[in-house]
């Protein structure tokens, strides 16, 4: 099959529905028209019948005969020129005819003499009454007491011819409104079409590495220009995504390179010369912290890429917020305890929330892990639970550095790491409250931090409570 393009498809479907709408109007035209003439042609056959009654009924005295021309002193009258008239019984017996009939008689079949006789005025079409179709109008009277007909005859060459030309007109016009039609429609394609052709050059410019350029805007206000600016938003988004992508390839590689190029640097350096036995355990045991955060890298950037390709994640079903909770908090302990923080817990005896337990316990962990991390030796973090409405509220305060408010908007940026962190130079690489924020968001709840510099930092996480 032929593909054809959106403005040849726009233009034949135009062309087609234009010309049958056409075609349907010139037949119904021409079909009106033809009866309004016929109808015309009839009315003059019944006007002249009664006419020819009239004057046969006023003049009883003599024997019936037509009235070839106007009676006595009365106005010249055209319509009997052309018309042929008889006057019959209802039986067929012919009284009376015009001279221009001549030799010939006008027809009176028996179904014409049975409708005659049930009072029905008849007209009928004769194709084979002398050289022109004849149109014949037959018209029950009562004259003189008798019931008798009166048949009026004319040619239908001149309506026919009239009705011939008309059909001409409606065709002529018909082609020339088609041909007008088609050639508008084809310009309006034209203009509303160029816009777009336009837009696909650009956008088959529009690459990986050219992700700035915008489609060309049409300077209007109307369905192309909402098309352009949805679509260069959309650009936008993606270009926002590729940054991200990219700088988010970056910081990886980065953050994976340092931790190989130490460990490089002193597996070599074990290597230079023979060692202690006490010298290479030193060394595999720094090794071995090395690899143990290359590890924990690798899977949280796995972790994050899992939740970037939105598959499947685990389901949220009813868990106890409160045991996930205490088991957090029991599990970050010791180091609690290596660093002198008091983990003060006030916390209701249970609250059943609604999120998948794995991400739940993740992202508890890594907040306390963070507020134990980034507190002073011997302060307090506090970890209560509030409910709000149809949500659990679990806020994790501790008496730290807190952070700074223009750094507030991004430490749920990946990579991002704070004054706070760079100042105590705390472990970590920035992905931590990234993995919390998209895992607390993909079961539908959020994540806040209220802070202020220097007063410790307090983070909310909101969660669904299980109905
Ligand atoms: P990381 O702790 O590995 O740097 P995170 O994503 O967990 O990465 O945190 C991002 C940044 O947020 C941190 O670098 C730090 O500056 C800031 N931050 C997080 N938690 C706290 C906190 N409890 N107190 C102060 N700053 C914090």
């Amino acid at each position: 099959m032929i593909q054809l393009n959106l403005k040849r498809r726009v233009l034949v479907r135009h062309f087609v529905a234009v010309g049958l709408i056409l075609a349907l109007a010139s037949l119904g035209a021409n079909w009106a028209f033809s009866r309004m003439v016929l109808g015309q042609v009839d009315q003059e056959l019944l006007d002249l019948a009664l006419t020819e009654t009239n004057l046969t009924t006023a003049d009883l005295s003599h024997p019936f005969h037509i009235h070839e021309r106007s009676p006595g002193t009365g106005p010249p009258s055209f319509p009997r020129l052309d018309k042929f008239i008889q006057i019959v019984d209802l039986d067929g017996q012919i009284f009376a005819h015009s001279a221009n009939l001549g030799t010939a008689r006008l027809p009176t079949s028996a179904p014409l003499l049975q409708k005659l006789r049930a009072g029905e005025k008849v007209g009928e079409t004769l194709h084979d009454f002398g050289e022109e179709p004849v149109r014949l109008l037959s018209v029950p009277v009562v004259i003189g007491n008798h019931a008798y007909a009166i048949q009026v005859a004319t040619s239908l060459a001149d309506a026919n011819a009239t009705v011939r030309l008309a059909r001409l007109l409606f065709l002529v016009v018909s082609a020339g409104i088609l041909g007008a039609v088609v050639l508008t429609g084809a310009m309006l394609a034209q203009t509303v079409l160029r816009p777009i052709d336009q837009i696909v050059r650009r956008a088959r410019m529009i690459g990986e590495s050219a992700l700035a350029e915008r489609l060309p805007h049409p300077g209007t206000q109307d369905e192309m220009a909402r098309l352009v600016e949805t679509l260069n938003d959309m650009l936008a988004r993606i270009e926002q995504s590729f940054d991200a992508q990219r700088r988010f390839t970056a910081d990886a590689s980065h953050e994976l390179r340092s931790p190989l190029s130490r460990l490089r640097a002193e597996l070599e350096l074990t290597l230079r010369r023979p060692r202690e036995r006490a010298e290479y355990e030193a060394a595999l045991r720094s090794c071995l912290g090395e690899v143990e955060r290359l590890s924990h890298l690798t899977g949280e950037l796995l972790m994050l890429a899992r939740l970037d390709a939105g598959g499947p994640s685990e389901a949220p079903v009813p868990v106890d917020l409160v045991s996930i909770l205490r088991e957090a908090v029991k599990r970050l302990g010791p180091e609690a305890l290596r660093r002198n923080v008091a983990l003060v817990m006030d916390i209701p005896a249970e609250v059943s929330v609604n999120v998948a337990s794995t991400a739940l316990s993740h992202v508890v962990a890594n907040v306390l892990d963070n507020a134990v991390k980034y507190s002073p030796l011997g302060s307090e973090v506090r970890v209560s639970v509030a409910i709000e409405g149809s949500a659990a509220v679990v806020v994790v305060s501790d008496a730290g550095p807190g952070i700074l408010e223009e750094e507030v908007p991004r430490v749920f940026e990946r990579f991002y790491r704070g004054s706070a962190a760079r100042r105590l130079e705390a472990p970590g690489v920035g992905l931590g409250l990234a993995i919390c924020r998209a895992l607390v968001e993909g079961q539908g709840g959020r994540i806040s931090v209220d802070t202020a510099h220097g007063s410790g930092a307090t983070f909310r996480i909101r969660l669904p409570l299980a109905a």
